[in-house]
């Protein structure tokens, strides 16, 4: 898509002419006579390069190329002034405002097709470019099995959230969540079996959890889910998701059901005061259900600690 922004119909019909006779490749053309109307077509097209004139009324070139710069979607959309000014002024201004390359009118057919393809394929290359960047950002962030984020990105968030929760004085929680004798189902149904469970569980959580909170493989068949929430909301939260998993019929499990513990804790309280705390805190919460009988939740308070302490002769 070709967007020519000329006051001279003359111009603007030159130049689709010379263009479309140059190219097989099928071009679309828009015109617009000044500025301010190449600027509404921008908004609705995408627009794969610009060709315009410096001199029009209502709203000039440099005006017109400012405007497209300042547009967060347009800013690597080729524009080629045309410009009837010889002075090298005029082209360094129009370089610093943003133009990719210019043409002194009167231009040749010949050369005007050529700019055109060399900037055409500029922008493809950096339309690929920024593909690739994308999906090489979302691969380092993303567990490769499951699809939910990977545990160095939550551990990112994380740091974030933390601080987050420390200046405005928010309350955050954290909950681990691990699945109860994963390796008799394994051995039971096969390491691939095995793999498809952990998928399935990532959907089944993701699906219940609200879209501010993160959810994560924190490693093997742990997950990880963070919430913006004090105590009692976690204790219900993750109440609710314990019995989602316990009833859920997972894929090739045929009527065996599948459990998971997981120990929380919530910032801010006694005992808690770091990141660190918060996640040593949800791990002894975990650890407690699991040696209290499996799928179950625990969320770790100063006060369960100490009746812990006492009720439990210390071991060396
Ligand atoms: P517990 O209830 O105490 O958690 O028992 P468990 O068997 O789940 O715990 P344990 O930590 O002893 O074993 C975890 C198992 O999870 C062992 C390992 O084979 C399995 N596991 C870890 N990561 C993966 C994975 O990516 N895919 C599969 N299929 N299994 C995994
Ligand atoms: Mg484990
Ligand atoms: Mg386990």
């Amino acid at each position: 898509n070709i967007l020519i922004v000329d006051d001279s119909e003359v111009v603007r019909e030159y130049i689709k002419d010379s263009l479309a006779q140059a190219d097989g490749a099928g071009w679309s053309f828009y015109e617009a006579e000044n500025g301010r109307v190449g600027l509404e077509i921008m908004r609705r097209r995408r627009i794969d390069l610009v060709l315009c004139d410096v001199v029009m009324p209502e709203m000039d070139g440099f005006a017109f190329l400012e405007a497209v710069r300042e547009m967060s979607e347009c800013t690597d959309v080729p524009v080629i002034m045309l410009t009837a000014l010889e002075s090298v002024e005029k082209k360094v201004q129009g370089f610093e405002a943003g133009a990719s390359d210019y043409l002194v009118k009167p231009f040749e057919e010949a050369e005007l097709t050529a700019r055109v393809r060399v900037h055409l394929k500029i922008k493809r290359l950096q339309d690929e470019l920024r593909r690739a960047k994308e999906r090489y950002r979302k691969l380092a962030i993303t567990d490769f099995l499951t699809g939910v984020y990977n545990r160095r990105h939550f551990m990112q968030l994380l740091r974030k959230e933390f601080d987050r929760a420390v200046r405005y004085r928010q309350p955050l929680s954290l909950l681990i969540l691990d699945i109860d004798h994963f390796k008799r189902i394994n051995d039971e149904f096969g390491h691939l079996q095995g793999d498809r469970i952990l998928v399935d569980l990532g959907r089944l959580l993701k699906g219940h959890i609200r879209s501010h909170d993160v959810l994560a493989r924190y490693g093997g068949e742990e997950f990880v889910i963070l919430l913006p929430m004090n105590g009692a909301n976690l204790d219900r939260v993750a109440e609710k998701l314990r019995r989602i998993v316990e009833e859920h019929t997972f894929a090739g499990l045929g009527d065996r059901r599948l459990t998971v513990s997981m120990g929380g804790c919530t910032y801010p309280q006694r005992g808690v005061r770091t990141m660190d705390d918060l996640i040593a805190k949800a791990d002894t919460g975990l650890y407690e259900a699991k040696s209290g009988g499996r799928n179950r939740v625990v969320l770790w308070t100063p006060l369960r600690s100490k009746a812990r302490r006492k009720s439990e002769p210390a071991r060396r």
